[in-house]
């Protein structure tokens, strides 16, 4: 067993956290601030940024406003819109691991192949793809939900004579401009590849299984002037940050797929077919564009110029089976045939993956896989009964919807870091919630889940494999006071 390339300095809990984007940078921030010094961040890839290294497609955006999708304890003057692109969010968070000094813990091209438990000594060895293996107290997975891309099974795709590829794989060598591009699939992402290339490729073939309720948003850029002003008082970004504008509309969000048959989903449900109604003059695309659901089910779109750009002479909306690919393009089910230089497949990931494949071997033997055998879920989408000191950010149940995951993380952050303190305080040497209690939260949870927005009748990445939405199914404030304090009744200690 090795211990070269260990990262962490001192003493105290070792503590190995896997994954560099988003969560895993908050975790590090939050372990030094706490004058931990003990742990490595164990990254795969050579630089960090999760999601938004991982995805380079063109009209990249994050729709959550800029000043929102922040750390609350970074502000960040120099976004240059309100919705950001990718590459800008990917170069906030790299600024903010450097900013806080947490490069020097960060380990790249670190894979983890596996995660074990000891039972005697109550300590975790986690061994990475290059057969180096780490003891560690305490394992922190910020590894992602979106991120194992999911490629369709469509006959033929790997006849096609131009570039194929995932849009988590994006190929820069895909001439784009001046070409005929398909995209298969609508989601948020295929939605934005649309409208970056709608003036820009010759022809753009959507080929769309469900089409998406839009939710109209207004996008606009900050001025130099506007950037120096918030550079000079941090109050003015903490005044977007905390408009009650916004909040409101979270919490109308949350509200509103929680209760579905409340006056909060009417308004968005209003909202959205108003704008399909007003923005898509011709009725044929209007019907091709109008989805047989109910809005928020699918994670709404939100888009400045998605109904502009479908409008354009050189896209056509698909909304027929397809057959198959064949080397000069895609063959439909009736026939048609729609000839084609670059295929992209916007056909989203395999959310029930997280952690894994990484393997991950509990207390007694428990593995992962078993625990997770129906679906993948964690109390209170932080910790799990028999993986004891194992916790979860952005793991599975938390909340998700149209939203920042960096206000979700920070506040699992401080549920994790009481637990810890129990440990630092002595208590025991390992936490874990009780069988009884996940089992419990869990029956709730499947109960509540059922009636949410996004249990009601539709396919999207938000629903296990037993149909049931795998989601926080209660409101934004029932979540905040969750993380704000464990019960720590819930929780058995070990040494
Ligand atoms: P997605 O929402 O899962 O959408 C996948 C699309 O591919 C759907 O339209 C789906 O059709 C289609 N599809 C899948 N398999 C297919 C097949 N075999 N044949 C034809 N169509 C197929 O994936 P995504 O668009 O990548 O988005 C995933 C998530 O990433 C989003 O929900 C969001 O959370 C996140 N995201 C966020 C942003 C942001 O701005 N913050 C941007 C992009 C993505 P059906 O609907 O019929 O299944």
């Amino acid at each position: 067993m090795s211990f070269g390339g260990w990262k962490g300095k001192g003493g105290g809990l070792r503590y190995a956290i896997i994954g560099g984007g988003m969560a895993g940078i908050l975790a590090a921030i939050k372990l030094k601030e706490r004058g931990e010094t003990n742990f490595t961040l164990f990254e795969k890839a050579d630089s960090l940024g999760g999601t938004w290294r991982e995805n380079r497609y063109p009209g990249l955006t994050c729709d959550v406003p800029a000043h929102a999708y922040t750390y609350s304890f970074a502000p960040h003057a120099d976004w240059s819109a309100y919705y950001a692109g990718g590459p800008e969010v990917k170069a906030y968070f790299e600024k903010v691991a450097a900013d806080y000094a947490i490069m020097p813990y960060v380990r790249f091209g670190a894979e983890i192949d596996d995660c074990r438990f000891d039972d005697k000594s109550s300590q975790w060895t986690v061994t990475l793809a290059n057969g180096e293996a780490f003891v560690v107290d305490v394992i922190i997975a910020a590894s992602g939900v979106l991120h194992h891309p999911n490629i369709p099974a469509i006959p033929g795709l790997d006849t096609f004579a131009g570039k194929t590829f995932h849009s988590a794989r994006w190929d820069d060598s895909a001439v784009l401009d001046g070409t005929r591009v398909g995209i298969v699939g609508c989601g948020s992402t295929g939605i934005q590849i649309l409208t970056a290339l709608c003036d820009r490729s010759e022809k753009v073939v959507a080929f769309q299984r469900s089409p998406q309720w839009i939710m109209p948003v207004p996008q606009f850029e900050y001025t130099e002037e506007q950037r120096e002003a918030f550079r000079k008082d941090v109050a003015l970004i903490d005044e977007i940050r905390n408009d009650p504008r916004y909040w409101d509309n979270i919490i109308r969000f949350t509200k509103g797929i929680t209760d579905i048959n409340g006056p909060e989903m009417a308004a968005i449900e209003d909202t959205c077919r108003q704008n399909l109604e007003d923005s898509v003059k011709d009725p044929d695309l209007r019907e091709k564009l109008r989805p047989n659901y109910r809005a928020a089910c699918k994670r709404l779109i939100y888009s400045w110029q998605y109904y502009d750009c479908v409008q354009r002479p050189s896209v056509y909306v698909e909304t027929g089976s397809i057959e198959q690919v064949e080397p000069e393009g895609v063959r439909m089910k009736d026939g048609t045939f729609h000839p084609l230089d670059v295929l992209v497949l916007a056909t989203g990931f395999r959310a029930d993956r997280f952690i894994r494949p990484t393997t991950v071997t509990g207390r007694e033997g428990v593995s992962l896989d078993d625990f997770w055998s129906v679906r993948p879920s964690a109390h209170y989408a932080v910790a799990m009964p028999s993986f004891p000191n194992l916790f979860l950010l952005n793991g599975p149940t938390g909340p998700v919807g149209n939203f920042s995951l960096i206000d979700i993380a920070e506040r699992q952050w401080v549920y994790i870091d009481q637990l810890l303190e129990t440990i630092r305080a002595g208590r025991g040497k390992v936490v874990e919630p009780t069988h009884e209690a996940f089992e419990a939260y869990e029956a709730r949870r499947i109960a509540a889940a059922k009636t949410t927005i996004f249990g009601s009748g539709c396919t999207s990445w938000y629903l296990d494999k037993t149909g049931v939405p795998s989601s926080w199914p209660w409101g934004y404030q029932d979540f905040a006071d969750a993380m704000a304090a464990p019960v720590m009744s819930e929780f058995s200690f070990r040494n």
